[in-house]
């Protein structure tokens, strides 16, 4: 048996500009499936089920994005949701943040999940985290330029490996 933890991922790798926060890298984005944050207005409602999709173990889909990153030349990584760290994603995550560190990935990870939390299960390897549920009061129009990302609330907020906060209003200006 594997001693590698499984997670569902929904839909084939896709490769996109709009969620990387920087004005210029194409992402490898991977959906992982499960959420407990139950936002209203989620814009996911089905990727909100664990089995959503197919299964896979970390070390399988790590081998995936390394073989789809050779073809579409980037290093760049979206873990997003779902969400990566919803209660039972936690060791999966953890497990493909050290193998995508291990192997000169950057990876951007998209949770719903406060900064408290992220912070009290030590979760690293990211370059970039994302912060905060979805909360509808707070809508914004999201969005990405070459100056700035901005975010789907303004509640939501983005840190750095260092979990130093570098957005304001949910936006981010690119340095
Ligand atoms: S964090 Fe995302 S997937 Fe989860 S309930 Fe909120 S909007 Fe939906």
């Amino acid at each position: 048996m594997s001693q590698f933890s499984h997670a569902y991922i929904f839909n084939d790798l896709q490769i996109g500009w709009l969620d990387y926060p920087d004005p210029i890298s194409h992402s490898i984005n991977v959906y992982i499936s499960g959420c407990d944050n139950n936002c209203s207005h989620c814009s996911n409602p089905d990727l909100q089920f664990y089995s959503f999709g197919e299964k896979f173990s970390s070390d399988n889909l790590f081998r995936l994005i390394r073989n789809f990153s050779k073809i579409e030349q980037t290093n760049r990584v979206c873990l997003l949701g779902g969400d990566p760290l919803a209660n039972k994603n936690i060791a999966f995550t953890r497990e493909l943040l050290f193998l995508l560190k291990e192997n000169d990935f950057h990876v951007c990870l998209y949770t719903g999940h406060s900064y408290c939390t992220v912070r009290r299960i030590k979760i690293a390897g990211f370059k970039f985290i994302k912060t905060g549920r979805f909360v509808k009061e707070l809508e914004c129009k999201s969005e990405k330029t070459s100056d700035y990302i901005q975010f789907a609330s303004t509640n939501q907020r983005l840190y750095n490996e260092n979990l130093e906060l570098l957005s304001h209003k949910g936006r981010y200006y690119f340095k």
